[in-house]
């Protein structure tokens, strides 16, 4: 009767089935013995993984052996099993832990750690509890033995009783809870990282009751969601979050909330119909509310919560993906479902003060988060340096202790009732989530005006300013730009927005006509500077505009600041950097009478023939380019006996004009020219920079500071912008970097190859001046375009090669290299070469 026994027992393991077993135990329970008993619930952890990997036969063999361990197990008086991998037990309370013990030892693959565990939870029996009850207990201390402890048994015992019973309570007095209005709706602070200003609020559940007094979310929530009663609290919640709101509105105050929504109450009723009743019943329109779903709840998708998500949606509602980065995460989360905010898990900032690591993990995810087109909310924000670290991050909202912890309505509307004029309005909330939409890190925003992501202004230091009539104020800054402003400009962000409030600083009519410009164009603004002896360029561009106040993206540039050369990355961008500024840049030795183009970027400008002085590139380049009517004009401007003179009288570091120039689509066009003398090793020299002109009007007038330009910096500086190869190497002659196309050159796959090695540990030995020449760079000397040749991939080449110091505070502290490929090796008889070969 195979029918009756399989009821009776269970046919994989032949264990009793559990009302076999609850009998049975009930049966040795009556007799009284002098054993202290135990319920025990006890489950094979990893069951299911050990079955995809090794195959079911292999798992159903496991749990026979544990079936045929538990029978037999001497301390073990009754045994049933209750599900696939799942036990009861009857057993004398103080033998349990050795039971399980000793069966542990025999599976398969225990000591891994994502290995088979039996694991167990017991109940001491007691007069006032069923075995029932017992084992529903020993099932709760199982819950706590198996999430993250080692052991393999948990007594039930006081400490677990307690909460166990405020659960039990939780569950069985919710609607009690309900009607006597114990549940409360706490607020929560979000704030604008940009204002520092309020912009909405979570609301959170709290829950008071007379006999256990405060209830944590952490303890009600997981067991409501347990027994699927969920719904009913998050209905009350928004019941009294719309009723709050209504009360602050009739004061005049409306700040939107958040409501926090299980996956579960998707499933358990009509969630969307049971909130808009209530903002119904209360008026609260639908940009006052936003929802907010768990990554986890979304990880676990199933349709009824994806289509629900849709329906607020489509209603208006905001969304927010809440917890981002708490473990479940994918990018995949976010994909093809439309949030308008990703809350970023607090787990995520708590290490950023001290690990560096956790800074980049941020940074990126705020950085990619926007390219999203989304913007990024970073909760447990509980000091100021953490703010601070999302600021110049460009995380558009912030949630804390730090600024506030949640409180209930009464409250926080003392509080919206004191800085009532301090709220965002909807228009702030449209201007300030446009600007958010910035990226700080790499200065791209998505789109703003529903343009796709576009390039910016390339990768530098980046700031957000606000222009409003006449005044310049800064919104917020990146790292980059803060030390940028800190080591170039002025001692701190404030001081330069000092320098701005000047009404006769001409650097903030600059920036007011360049913004205007700006704003017009619909394009970028670049005007050029001198400030602390730095020659630097600035570059704006229109973002936002609303009730008077007008936000521009800023970038500043130092064409002369490479005394922070050592740092690879800075020089490559700062090469792109000049590229973009100058057409052509030439140095003219005034003492020498020689001249040298360093770096051209318009290929018909190349007009030079070998061996002519500056004078005759002047004349020649005039007479090829120069409108007639600008001729004299020019000739006059490159007079180079009287330049210094000149720039005397105006008291600024360089000379600029603008001349009528044929431009590369063979058209006249208005071409900026500058001359900045610069002094090398007793020569006079002079920079002669050209670029086309944008702003006219304003370099017509143009002018520096009085400031000096270090000439050695500015040199440097200049010469790095080339299509050479560029290196770099520490004071003791060991390489410490090098450009892409000097990798190339040589067939490097990765500057690792050459990083830390001399000369001699890459057998380039050829060239016995080098190490002399680099003796005296070193010294703090220059050496410039000295001939020597290499062995590029087994052929012989002649390059050229300048080294030039690098400096760090007065200190040489490496040098760095560039050289130029002339072409095939030519044996010269008075060469300098005293190579090996
Ligand atoms: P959550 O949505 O991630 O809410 C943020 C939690 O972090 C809140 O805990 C809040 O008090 C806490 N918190 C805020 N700032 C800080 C901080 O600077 N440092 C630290 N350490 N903690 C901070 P709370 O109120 O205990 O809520 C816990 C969770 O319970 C919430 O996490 C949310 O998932 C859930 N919850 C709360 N209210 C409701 C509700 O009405 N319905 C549903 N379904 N879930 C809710
Ligand atoms: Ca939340
Ligand atoms: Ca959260």
């Amino acid at each position: 009767m195979p029918v009756f026994k399989r009821s009776q027992q269970d046919s994989l393991t032949g264990l009793p089935t559990r009302d076999v077993f609850v009998s049975k135990a009930n049966k040795i329970l009556l007799r009284g013995s002098s054993n202290e008993y135990a319920a025990v619930y006890m489950r094979l952890v990893n069951l299911g993984m050990y079955i995809v990997r090794h195959g079911r036969k292999a798992g159903e063999e496991v749990v026979v052996l544990i079936a045929t361990q538990l029978r037999e197990n001497p301390a073990i008086e009754a045994v049933g099993r209750l599900s696939s991998g799942s036990f009861a037990a009857l057993a004398p309370v103080n033998r349990v832990e050795e039971a399980l013990g000793a069966i542990n030892h025999l599976l398969p693959t225990f000591g891994e750690t994502d290995g088979l565990m039996l694991k167990g939870g017991y109940c001491a029996m007691r007069n006032d509890l069923t075995l029932d009850e017992a084992m529903a207990r020993a099932h709760y201390a199982y819950e706590d033995v198996r999430i993250g402890s080692p052991a393999y048994s948990r007594l039930f015992d006081q400490g677990l009783e307690t909460v166990y019973n405020r659960r039990a309570y939780v569950v069985e007095h919710l609607n009690d809870a309900i009607a006597r209005g114990e549940i409360r709706a706490y607020a929560q602070p979000i704030i604008r990282v940009l204002t520092g200003q309020i912009c909405e609020v979570e609301i959170l559940a709290r829950w008071k009751s007379d006999e256990f007094g405060f209830f944590c979310p952490d303890e009600f929530i997981p067991e409501l969601e347990r027994h699927r009663l969920i719904h009913q609290l998050d209905g009350e919640v928004v019941r009294l979050a719309c009723k709050q709101w209504k009360e602050a509105s009739d004061l005049g105050i409306n700040v939107p909330f958040g409501i926090n929504l299980s996956r579960l109450d998707f499933e358990l009723c009509d969630i969307f119909a049971v909130v808009i009743e209530h903002m119904r019943a209360y008026d609260v329109p639908v940009d006052q509310v936003h929802i907010e779903v768990t990554e986890s709840a979304l990880a676990q998708s199933n349709s009824l919560l994806l289509t629900g998500i849709d329906r607020f949606r489509r209603a208006g509602f905001e969304l927010y993906l809440d917890d981002f980065g708490s473990g479940y995460s994918t990018l995949q989360v976010l994909e093809g479902k439309s949030f308008d905010v990703v809350k970023l898990d607090m787990s995520l900032l708590r290490e950023v003060e001290s690990n560096e690591r956790a800074r980049v993990i941020v940074a990126d995810a705020v950085s990619m988060v926007k390219r999203l087109n989304l913007q990024t909310l970073c909760e447990g924000v509980e000091t100021e340096d953490q703010f601070l670290f999302l600021k110049a991050v460009g995380c558009e909202k912030a949630q804390g202790y730090y600024f506030s912890r949640p409180v209930s309505h009464e409250e926080i509307m003392e509080h919206l009732e004191d800085t009532i004029d301090l709220h965002e309005t909807p228009e702030d909330k449209r201007y300030y989530d446009s600007l958010g939409k910035i990226n700080l890190i790499d200065g791209t925003r998505s789109s703003v005006h529903g343009v796709e992501a576009a390039h910016f202004l390339g990768t530098q230091p980046f700031a957000i300013v606000e222009v409003r009539g006449q005044s310049v104020t800064f919104l917020s800054s990146n790292a980059a730009f803060n030390r940028f402003v800190e080591s170039s400009l002025a001692r701190s962000i404030e001081e330069l927005v000092h320098r701005l409030s000047d009404d006769l600083s001409s650097l903030r009519n600059k920036v007011l006509f360049s913004a205007s410009k700006a704003r017009v164009t619909g394009e970028a603004q670049r005007f050029d500077f001198v400030m602390e002896g730095n020659f630097l360029s600035m570059g704006i561009s229109y973002v936002e505009g609303s009730e008077g106040r007008e936000a521009y993206l800023m970038e500043i540039l130092s064409v002369t600041k490479y005394s922070q050369f050592n740092d690879f990355k800075l020089l490559e961008e700062s090469l792109r950097f000049l590229y973009t500024i100058f057409k052509r840049i030439d140095l003219l030795d005034v003492t020498d009478r020689t001249w040298r183009n360093i770096y051209l970027n318009v290929p018909r400008y190349n007009a030079l023939r070998a061996g002519a002085t500056p004078q005759d590139e002047i004349v020649a380049f005039c007479e090829t380019f120069i409108h007639p009517d600008d001729r004299r004009r020019f000739l006059e401007f490159y007079d180079l006996t009287t330049v210094e003179r000149r720039i005397a009288k105006q008291g600024s570091v360089h000379l600029a004009d603008v001349f009528f120039a044929l431009s590369d689509n063979d058209r006249y066009e208005d071409q900026l020219f500058m001359l900045i003398p610069v002094s090398m090793g007793g020569h006079k020299q002079f920079l002669s920079c050209m670029r086309d002109l944008d702003i006219s009007g304003l370099t017509r007038q143009y002018s520096g500071s009085s400031e000096r330009i270090s000439d050695e910096v500015l040199l440097s500086g200049i010469l790095a912008v080339t299509e050479r190869l560029v290196f770099w190497k520490d004071d003791k002659g060991r390489f410490l970097g090098a450009n892409e196309r000097f990798l190339d050159y040589y067939g490097f796959l990765s500057v690792e190859c050459i990083l830390g090695k001399t000369d001699e540990d890459l057998g380039w030995t050829r060239n016995a001046h080098f190490p002399v020449d680099e003796k005296k760079v070193l010294a703090g000397k220059q050496v410039l375009d000295v001939e020597g040749y290499t062995c590029r991939r087994e052929e012989l080449r002649d390059i050229r090669v300048s080294k030039m110091p690098l400096w760090n505070e007065g200190k040489v502290i490496g040098l760095v290299g560039f050289l130029v490929d002339v072409g095939p090796h030519v044996s010269k008889k008075d060469s300098k070469e005293t190579g090996d070969e």
